[in-house]
């Protein structure tokens, strides 16, 4: 099975694509030949939203993964009870995602990055949702939480520009220290790797779906810092304005 041409690597703010389907899997997986759907990766939870046909058949899409067996192909996973019939290889559909979920997705993201350049240690978890984002530091000291919070607010306020660059995996590999995350290691085996740069910032690997410009990513409070476990601690993050 070919690879999926993800534009949403390059683009963030892609909302819809047209695309002609690939493939129909018994449990509901749809492949299509482009997608901009994000599969969940990287702690970044994956894209809902429908497919449409030019007739104004629709299906709707409740998440987006990895295939489990093709490397690099994206599978879109039907709602419960979708009516899949009048999809098959060749049909062409308008792929379209709940763009409300991306934002909040992006806005997330980028707010994890910029408490990576808060928080100096390693990162040994990360999940981002629509409705939070949680960060686990390997360390041991305490964080402040109103330290941390208006540390974000000053990075948002910075309106710093957010980059995306592609390296090739043997410049990534003369260059560790670029992994900031323990965890969360780089996609590899396509031959390069995507770098995200927020401005004079912070520099990391990562496929995720990003804000251009830390002014986007708006009011975020840090809700909770946990002790997870003796080496590690949790901070997670919300909106202000929801
Ligand atoms: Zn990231």
């Amino acid at each position: 099975m070919q690879p999926t041409e993800e534009l949403f690597r390059d683009d963030a703010t892609l909302a819809e694509c047209d695309a002609t389907v690939l493939a129909v899997e018994t449990d509901g997986g749809i492949v299509l030949d482009r997608t901009v759907f994000y599969p969940q990766g990287g702690g970044q939870a994956g894209d809902a939203g429908e497919l449409l046909a030019t007739d104004g058949r629709r299906v709707a899409i409740a998440d987006t993964r990895k295939h489990p067996e093709h490397p690099g192909v994206v599978v879109h996973r039907a709602a419960e009870g979708a009516d899949l019939s009048w999809l098959a290889p060749g049909t062409a559909v308008r792929a379209a995602i709940d763009v409300a979920r991306r934002q909040a997705h992006r806005r997330f993201h980028s707010a994890t990055h910029l408490l990576c350049a808060l928080v100096p240690q390693p990162v040994d978890g990360c999940s981002i949702t629509a409705g939070y984002a949680r960060l686990d530091f390997h360390m041991t000291e305490p964080l402040d939480k109103d330290l941390l919070g208006a540390g974000l607010a000053r990075l948002v306020a910075e309106a710093r520009p957010v980059h995306t660059r592609w390296i090739s995996e043997d410049e990534l590999d003369a260059n560790p220290q670029l992994v900031r995350s323990m965890s969360v290691q780089p996609p590899r085996g396509q031959g390069r790797v995507r770098l995200v740069e927020i401005e004079g910032l912070d520099l990391q690997p990562c496929g995720g779906t990003h804000v251009a410009n830390t002014a986007e990513i708006g009011a975020v409070v840090v809700t909770k810092i946990e002790k997870k476990s003796a080496k590690t601690r949790r901070v997670v993050l919300g909106f202000a304005d929801t």
